[in-house]
């Protein structure tokens, strides 16, 4: 699966907590995070992670652009409620785009945490299912 990873400024710290909880499931996925996110889990986690810009910088819409191509099956979003964000359009851009796709999206821990139990799971098979059958609808492969 492919797995997007953002978290805001006071939020890092529990992303990387988080992902440090569930790296063994994590090794077996293919990670994506915004900038600064994806340097503070490189750095302080076994995981290796596809880093796009960071997110006041255009990296929420770049994850965004993979939910759009329906190539992103799962969205860890750790949002601040409490600090304004100079990049908002692009968050509620990046949840719109989530429920546009019905990709599964976490904004805080808890709900992260039950959708990593799905995926241990094996709960994310619809995802490959939806993915292939778009591909025998398109004719394109890879995704
Ligand atoms: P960052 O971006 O990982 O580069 O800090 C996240 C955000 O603030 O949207």
């Amino acid at each position: 699966m492919n797995i997007a990873f953002i978290a805001h400024d006071k939020k890092k710290d529990d992303l990387v907590t988080f992902a440090l909880a569930y790296e063994p499931v994590l090794q077996k996925h293919t990670l994506y995070s915004t900038g600064t996110t994806g340097q503070r889990i490189t750095a302080e986690t076994s995981l290796s992670v596809h880093r796009f810009q960071s997110g006041p910088l255009g990296g929420d819409q770049q994850i965004g652009a993979l939910v759009a191509e329906n190539k992103m099956d799962l969205v860890i979003f750790f949002k601040d409620p409490l600090t304004a964000q100079p990049h908002e359009p692009d968050i509620n851009a990046l949840i719109r785009l989530c429920d546009v796709y019905s990709i599964p999206l976490a904004t805080n821990m808890a709900t992260a945490e039950i959708l990593l139990s799905g995926l241990k799971r094996g709960e994310f098979a619809f995802r490959e299912l939806l993915k292939k059958d778009e591909e025998e609808e398109t004719g394109t492969h890879g995704a």
